[in-house]
């Protein structure tokens, strides 16, 4: 059957046979429109409309049937034409099969002709559904090959298989070199593995991935190439081919780089301008909120800087901004931002500087004393040589929860402003309390630096005894003893001394003291440890063990007569760094003790990888032992795994007959506390000892 009403053109003179054809055709279910005609014209003006096939007969007289064929093909080159007709010979037959007839059928054997028909019109189906097919093809390749993007196609092995002139054109190799080859082949390592890592994902579960590649031309010159990598997949979805898509975009980031760099950069000093600053600001007091880090904004300007314009004009005033800017940044840390607010005013953010406010204070004190020595040296300006000083303000933040960073801005301001009217060169604190605070610690400092050289440090001892009450050790605290305030304790100096590299030189100074002690021929013989207490930045220098095995073999003492307490703090740090160095010196002899136990990090998986041979229990937890049950049963745990690591246990602070029974009864524990003795000068201890 063939479904639609066929139009059939019949070209045929005699109308009995074209009757025939007619009623054949009816007779076998081909539901057709007719229409015939006999000569040129009729068929001239048949052929305006579409057809879908057309029976000729070959003798019509007036027409030439090789003309006719012509003629319709001219029109339609797919409309297929079968002759019906009475015998013409064969070799006519070939003839006309050659000229581009589909079909042949005499007349008298018109039963063929359905079947004719509906071949014919399949065949003719197919050829123009194959020349669409080609026409698209080729539409798509041109596509392809004239496409802007670089466009290569890989085999599943990613041998280059096919690439289009722009790929060439972009990575500057010529056809014969990329075929065959690896994409890779581009390949900079500056692309993050990460982007490699999610790229063989996207391959392996089957999906299309698009990133951005650092790659490589011929030449070596390097471009950023946005990529999509997609599978080719088979209709029965087998993947067989990779197609790979790359625009170079390294102008358009440029471009984007360069519009960042005008928002948020000033364009005369090349540092961040008011905008970035705020910005940075707002992630500062973002991470303040989750940390609860004290954080400073300084802003300054330049005493009298409107001379330097007046006299030497806006170029050098501009140059001096400039030389300022540089000095600036190469003198602070990396993580702090120096800012051009405006004109001859600048911003420096100090982020993270510490958790308690006092240490914030101090720092930010110490900063802006940096701020002022590293700007008084003098600028050398081409022929000119200038010095300048500044006014400082100081904001701490957060102050509240409500602060923004314009507040802060404002506060730093009006410091800046008190600063000026002192005088210049001046530093103020938005809060004038503040400032007394600054200049008490900055006093310490200094004087502090002073008491180590003049020898105003005193080693204390304070003993430890087993349960039997017979000492076995001590732990060395220091004092200050100042000329005019007395005997001074470390809580009020040891603070301000770790917020600088005093407490490195106040911790040489006493292992060195401890170390003359135990080398003393009266303590050689005296099977006792001191223990010395070792801050985190101390332990943390890279040349920390050099500097005890220089302690030790500048007074002769021996190693395993002493203990060296470390705090969590330490632990924070690279922990393999951690524990080589205590390795080292454990394996000379001498004992690590972890100080303050229980208040800090503590987690016991550490306190497994490091090679330490005590704990300290810190003095919070036996002091309240005895009437808290939460710390009771603490001490109880920090017992048991010392017992079970094989760890000595010292319970400092104890105070109490109770708080010493209460931990004799648990285990064998070392008191040190007021119980037994107060911390006391080295030669007091020693004496006593010896008796
Ligand atoms: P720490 O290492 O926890 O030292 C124990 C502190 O507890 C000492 O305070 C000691 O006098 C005190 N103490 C001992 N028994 C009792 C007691 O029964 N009751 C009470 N309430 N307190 C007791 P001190 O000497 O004031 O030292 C305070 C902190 O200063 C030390 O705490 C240590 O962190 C630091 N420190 C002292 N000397 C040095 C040193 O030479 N270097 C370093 N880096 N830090 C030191
Ligand atoms: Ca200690
Ligand atoms: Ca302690």
């Amino acid at each position: 059957m063939i479904d639609s009403p066929l139009k059939v053109l019949i070209i045929e003179d005699v109308p009995a046979d074209f009757l025939l054809l007619e009623r054949n055709l009816r007779k076998n279910g081909v539901a057709a429109e007719w229409r015939r005609i006999g000569n040129d014209a009729e068929l001239k003006d048949a052929l305006q409309t579409t057809w879908d096939v057309v029976l000729t007969d070959f003798h019509v007289p007036g027409m030439d049937f090789r003309t006719t064929l012509l003629c319709i093909q001219a029109h339609d080159p797919d409309l297929p034409v079968i002759m019906v007709s009475g015998s013409v010979g064969e070799e006519t037959a070939v003839e006309l099969l050659r000229l581009g007839i589909v079909d042949f059928i005499l007349k008298d054997h018109l039963a063929r002709l359905p079947s004719a028909i509906r071949r014919a019109l399949v065949e003719a189906n197919e050829r123009r559904a194959r020349q669409a097919a080609e026409i698209a093809l080729h539409k798509l390749a041109q596509a392809v090959e004239q496409s802007p993007e670089g466009i290569a196609i890989t085999d599943l092995d990613a041998n280059i298989e096919y690439v289009n002139e722009s790929y060439l054109r972009i990575t500057g190799y010529s056809r014969e070199e990329v075929i065959g080859q690896n994409p890779s082949m581009l390949h900079s390592d500056k692309t993050p593995k990460s982007t490699y890592d999610a790229l063989w994902k996207s391959m392996a579960e089957g999906r299309i991935w698009q990133g951005e590649f650092y790659n490589k031309r011929k030449d070596g010159s390097e471009f950023i190439a946005h990529t999509i990598i997609s599978p080719i997949r088979q209709p029965n979805g087998c993947i067989t081919h990779y197609v790979e898509i790359k625009e170079d975009i390294t102008e358009k980031k440029l471009a984007e780089a360069e519009i960042h760099r005008l928002a948020y950069y000033d364009t005369l000093t090349g540092l961040p301008n008011r905008a970035l600053l705020l910005e940075r600001m707002a992630q500062t007091l973002a991470m303040n909120r989750r940390v609860g880090h004290h954080s400073a904004l300084i802003s300054f300007n330049i005493d009298r800087f409107k001379t330097v314009n007046d006299a030497g004009g806006q170029t050098l005033g501009d140059t001096l901004l400039k030389a300022v800017g540089e000095r600036l940044t190469h003198n602070l840390r990396e993580g702090d931002v120096v800012a051009r607010i405006a004109g001859d005013e600048f911003g420096i953010l100090l982020s993270d500087l510490a958790l308690q406010q006092h240490s914030a204070v101090h720092l930010a004190l110490h900063v802006s004393e940096k701020i002022h020595a590293s700007l008084h040296e003098p600028f050398r300006l081409g022929d000119e040589c200038i010095t300048i000083t500044v006014c400082l303000g100081i904001a701490l933040f957060p102050e509240s929860n409500e602060d923004s960073p314009l507040d802060i801005l404002r506060r730093a301001n009006t410091a800046l402003h008190h600063s000026k009217t002192k005088g210049s060169g001046q530093t103020a604190f938005f809060e004038g309390s503040l400032d007394e605070i600054a200049k008490q610690r900055f006093n310490i400092e200094r004087e502090l630096r002073q008491a180590i050289t003049s020898g105003e440090l005193r080693v204390f001892l304070q003993t430890q005894v087993d349960a039997t009450g017979k000492t076995v050790g001590a732990e060395a605290l220091v004092r200050w003893q100042h000329p005019q305030r007395g005997l001074i304790p470390p809580s009020a100096f040891i603070p301000i001394a770790e917020e600088s590299n005093l407490i490195i030189e106040i911790g040489i100074w006493v292992f060195t003291e401890v170390c003359r002690l135990v080398a003393r021929e009266d303590m050689v013989a005296c099977p006792m440890r001191i223990a010395i207490n070792i801050s985190p930045r101390h332990f943390r220098q890279s040349n920390f063990v050099d500097q005890i095995k220089h302690g030790l073999a500048s007074t002769g003492a021996d190693p395993t007569h002493l203990t060296l307490e470390v705090t969590e703090g330490v632990v924070i740090d690279n922990i393999n760094d951690v524990i080589a160095k205590m390795s080292e010196l454990s394996s000379m002899g001498i004992h690590f003790s972890m100080d303050d136990f229980g208040t800090g990090y503590s987690s016991l998986s550490y306190l497994k990888r490091l090679p330490i041979h005590e704990i300290k229990i810190d003095k919070t937890f036996v002091q309240d032992m005895t009437t808290n049950a939460n710390d009771a049963s603490l001490v109880e745990i920090i017992l048991s795994v010392a017992q079970h690591m094989h760890l000595r246990v010292v319970a400092e602070g104890v105070e109490t007959a109770e708080q010493a029974a209460f931990l004799n009864q648990r285990g064998l524990v070392i008191h040190q506390g007021y119980l037994f003795g107060k911390p006391e000068p080295a030669e007091i201890w020693m004496a006593r000892i010896k008796e």
